[in-house]
């Protein structure tokens, strides 16, 4: 009852902000079983996102209960005269407002709210069904309690798996599994038709293949079918410094060559470190303070040093030659010698570090600021430049926050999916992490730190270094159609298939809505 009386002020609200010319009836008649909220709470929070540098209010926020409430409520958009935006929220961690819509309605996928369906493991077929705002901390959970585990990662859990999915996901595992989107079995999709259909590679395959790196376009994840593996029990984690950027791409390539091999690491990623700003960020716990880098000490090449950071999970069973394994693997690297850390863990804390990290931050009050990321893959052919241009010339000595750079292999990942990523067999992410202050230094601020990334990508253009962009952001549609390069002719003719009003996740600004009769706003 209570429901019902909500929504009915919602419809209210929605006819009178953008003119709905639907019949409020109808969508009483949708017996929605989860909960619709004009709590301002609510619309404040599918207001921001991790980013914290856009705003866009919807008129409401659905917290659906199963997927049938989705399809219902994304059907009614589709069908209704003037037509509303619905876009599918996880946990809110994009950074310009992906999961945003400020002309309709948000569907907020994680969380408790609506009561959706619990994951189930299927032990014998070594998979997992779970919900699509499911956050991978409870895929972790929920799976560890029969022994497995996904096999691909992201570096924090806090993440659900439709937003993941609709990206890539991509950790230190992606060299050997690929990505998180090449470890789905199946998906249960929601179109902009408002049609709830399965999908795989053998069933409607090309949503299947249009929604994974789908960016939300082309329908909402209700149901991910996700691969398992045996879980390991620990963890061997290491780090070592290097000096030499060649000698560093050099076995970091080496090691992810050694891909589907048993001898290899299970995770290769890396990071530079230009600054002593190292210890201040997220990723410094693991040296401080039983292992304090003296960054001085270690001769870097222009005041940078590289660290390749590596992990070998194993059991139990195999723990009495975990060191010379890991042994004979260094033993082929050409790292500054003596700059080896090490730890051992719980495989549980390892994946979930930058939790850890988390909590530190947000006691500090630096963890909900601005937060203007940059996130490339650069061919291998161009990673030199790249370091040359951008860690040794742009960024100076202050980078306010972490800098990953880790190369995957690209027969990894399907190239039938949405995601595009350099034509090249070997690429490298290069996130830039950063969170902007406003201390009073003009260095560390968020207008200094946009004008820095926007400076990288010129750099990146005049330099022909083809870079696409990871967990992308244009606001222009040139400017999209010049980043899926070829694959925009296949994009756009799956949205016109699959949501041919336009209605579906509108914050990522692709197409415009085709909304009538007052026309379009993102
Ligand atoms: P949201 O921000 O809520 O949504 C993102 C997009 O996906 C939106 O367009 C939304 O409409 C759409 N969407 C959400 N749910 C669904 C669904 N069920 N069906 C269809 N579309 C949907 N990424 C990596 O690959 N590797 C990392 O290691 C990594 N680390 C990160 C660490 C931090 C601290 C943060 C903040 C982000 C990190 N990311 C990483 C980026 C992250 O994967 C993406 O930002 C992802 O979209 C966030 O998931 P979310 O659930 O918060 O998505």
């Amino acid at each position: 009852m209570a429901t019902k009386f909500l929504l009915t002020f919602a419809i209210c609200r929605l006819i009178v902000t953008v003119g709905l010319t639907l019949d409020p009836t109808e969508l009483l008649r949708l017996e929605l079983e989860g909960q619709l909220s004009l709590d301002p709470a609510d619309v404040g929070s599918a207001s921001r996102d991790f980013g914290g540098m856009r705003t866009a209010h919807p008129m409401a926020v659905l917290h659906p209960a199963s997927p049938q409430d989705v399809a219902r409520l994304v059907k009614s958009a589709y069908e209704s005269a003037h037509g509303f935006g619905i876009s599918a929220r996880g946990h809110g961690h994009s950074i310009n407002g992906q999961a945003m819509t400020g002309n309709g309605l948000v569907i907020q996928m994680s969380g408790s709210r609506g009561n959706p369906p619990p994951p189930r493991v299927s032990e014998k077929s070594m998979y997992v069904d779970v919900w699509g705002g499911a956050l991978w901390i409870d895929v972790l959970r929920s799976t560890l309690e029969y022994g497995l585990a996904p096999k691909s990662w992201t570096d924090y859990l806090y993440l659900s798996v439709g937003g993941t999915l609709s990206n890539a996901g991509i950790s230190g595992q992606a060299f050997n599994h690929g990505p998180q989107i090449s470890n789905v079995y199946e998906l249960d999709v929601v179109t902009g038709k408002g049609e709830l259909l399965t999908c795989s590679k053998e069933q409607n395959s090309e949503l299947y293949d249009a929604v994974l790196g789908g960016l939300g376009q082309f329908g909402i994840i209700t149901r991910a079918r996700i691969a398992l593996e045996r879980a390991p029990r620990r963890v061997r984690w290491i780090r070592v410094l290097y000096s030499n950027f060649t000698a560093f791409t050099q076995d970091q390539e080496y090691l992810i060559s050694l891909h589907g091999q048993p001898q290899k690491f299970d995770y290769v990623e890396g990071f530079v470190i230009v600054d002593e700003g190292l210890i201040n960020n997220w990723r410094s716990s693991f040296f401080s303070p039983r292992n304090p880098v003296r960054i001085s000490s270690l001769n870097a090449d222009g005041g940078i040093l590289y660290c390749l950071e590596i992990t070998k999970n194993y059991q139990e069973s195999n723990a009495d030659t975990i060191d010379q394994e890991v042994e004979a693997l260094l033993k082929k690297l050409n790292f500054i010698p003596a700059s080896v850390f090490t730890t051992d863990l719980p495989y549980v804390d390892f994946l979930d570090r930058v939790h850890k990290a988390e909590l530190k931050l947000r006691a500090k009050n630096l963890w909900d600021v601005p937060h203007p990321w940059l996130n490339l893959f650069v061919p291998k052919s161009r990673i030199a430049d790249f370091d040359r241009g951008v860690f040794k010339g742009i960024l100076g000595n202050n980078t306010s926050g972490p800098i990953l750079i880790y190369p995957m292999n690209k027969n990894k990942w399907d190239d039938k999916s949405s995601v595009v990523t350099p034509n090249e067999d070997v690429f490298y992410l290069v996130a830039l992490l950063r969170s902007a202050l406003d201390n009073g230094d003009e260095t560390q601020g968020l207008e200094y730190l946009s004008n820095q990334n926007r400076q990288i990508l010129q750099f990146c253009d005049e330099a022909g270094i083809n870079v696409k962009q990871y967990l992308p952001h244009y606001t222009t549609q040139q400017e999209w159609i010049r980043h899926f390069g070829e694959k925009w002719t296949l994009f756009s003719k799956r949205k016109m298939e699959f949501d041919p009003r336009h209605i579906l996740a509108t914050g990522q600004r692709i197409f415009a809505p085709l909304l009538n009769p007052r026309g379009a706003s993102f």
